[in-house]
């Protein structure tokens, strides 16, 4: 029944993606990953107030966050909810910036957005206006805009790889 051409919207919120955050690390401005400190078992409203851990592999920066989060909404640079460190995924446009927590994250942005036929998910509005993909702002979501979007996400993509 699906065909690879239509995109359907999975039910992701934002906080799935919050569980593993790539940052700039503040110490060797590499790639750093904030995560939790420990499990929320399987509880994921639970685990988005669980305290997080920053780690860099590069440096061996440790640190944990100070609790409460604050989720991205402004313009300039994006930035993480529990450090307010600059989230290593992120691109300006001419429309505005482009941002995901992690690679999974970009990916289904770029998967929503090379979708000819975009459907929606069939569950209640007030689920379905939680979904990541609703919360997009619009000139994502918007055609004409879709290579200049996949440009970016092509952009962001590539400062993964070092
Ligand atoms: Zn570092």
């Amino acid at each position: 029944m699906s065909s690879p051409q239509r995109f359907r919207d999975t039910r992701h919120t934002k906080y799935h993606f919050i569980d593993h955050v790539l940052v700039r690390c503040p110490k060797c401005t590499g790639i750093a990953h904030v995560a939790p400190a420990a499990s929320a078992g399987g509880d994921e409203a639970a685990s988005m107030f669980t305290r997080r851990r920053l780690v860099c592999r590069a440096c061996g920066l440790s640190r944990d966050a100070a609790g409460g989060l604050r989720l991205f909404r402004g313009s300039g640079e994006a930035t993480d909810p529990y450090f307010g460190l600059p989230l290593w995924l992120q691109a300006e446009t001419r429309h505005g910036r482009l941002w995901a927590y992690n690679p999974e994250h970009l990916k289904l942005i770029g998967q929503f957005v090379q979708a000819p036929l975009r459907e929606r998910a069939p569950w209640n509005a007030q689920v379905r206006k939680m979904t990541l993909i609703a919360r997009l702002p619009a000139w994502i979501k918007s055609a004409k805009n879709r290579d200049e979007v996949l440009r970016a996400i092509e952009r962001i993509r590539s400062s993964l790889v070092t």
